[in-house]
């Protein structure tokens, strides 16, 4: 920890509207189910088209979100961090890259990426997917899905991620609940000498293992935040 090393953590609470897979007045029952992940895996098996459609009708919304002020506050602490700086984001937009993140880890995917389920190669992808979708490395057609973890598969880039943690200075979780996974198992990677802070509304965050917790707008409170540690290390 010579390094004043830091991992930040975003979840959904630094989203406009709650983050582009949350539930709005327009889903149906099924897509409502479909929003609870668990039911994802069976749906796709059995109506991949369907499923596709769900995603990509989230996908075109993504255009109607911006990046909000916690977004920006996080591309101010990557540029002037003097340490080493891991940005992961439970988040499946792209509002960290659009803000102006360098090269932020999508725990659970991209909804801009697509994957090839025959040769597993993974593609930059803004249109829609359905079975005319063509692979641009195998050029077979139809078996493009979502570059998104579903229920059952393994979060994306976990040995990157240990191995920041496991030398870390400074663990921040910002707008994702402290108490709950993912933070609660990367809270578990870290040092017992790191500074570890959560930025959460939800309840429950008494209980988590953090040793700090905010509550509040997660744009004021991420904001705050990144000028308190800019200021401590003279940046
Ligand atoms: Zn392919």
């Amino acid at each position: 920890m010579a390094r004043s090393s830091i991992v930040v953590l975003t979840g959904t609470g630094i989203c406009p509207d709650g983050g582009i897979m949350a539930a709005h007045d327009g889903d149906s029952l099924w897509e409502r189910q479909l929003l609870e992940e668990v039911t994802v895996p069976m749906a796709y098996r059995q109506d991949p088209l369907r499923v596709q459609g769900f995603y990509n009708a989230r996908r075109r919304r993504l255009a109607d979100l911006e990046p909000t002020a916690a977004h920006l506050a996080l591309v101010r602490l990557e540029a002037a961090w003097p340490g080493d700086f891991l940005l992961v984001t439970a988040n499946v937009d792209d509002l960290h890259e659009r803000a102006g993140s360098r090269a932020p880890i999508h725990l659970f995917g991209e909804l801009l990426k697509a994957r090839c389920t025959e040769c597993h190669h993974v593609h930059p992808w803004a249109e829609d997917l359905d079975f005319s979708s063509c692979c641009p490395s195998c050029a077979t057609l139809g078996q493009l899905r979502p570059h998104l973890v579903w229920y059952g598969e393994p979060p994306l880039e976990m040995e990157r991620i240990h191995a920041a943690l496991a030398q870390c200075s400074c663990f921040l979780a910002l707008g994702t609940p402290g108490h709950l996974h993912p933070a609660a198992g990367f809270l578990e990677d870290v040092p017992p000498l790191a500074r570890t802070l959560v930025v959460s509304t939800g309840p429950g965050e008494e209980a988590s293992g953090f040793q700090e917790h905010r509550a509040g707008p997660a744009d004021s409170e991420v904001a705050d935040l990144v000028a308190e540690l800019l200021a401590a290390h003279g940046s």
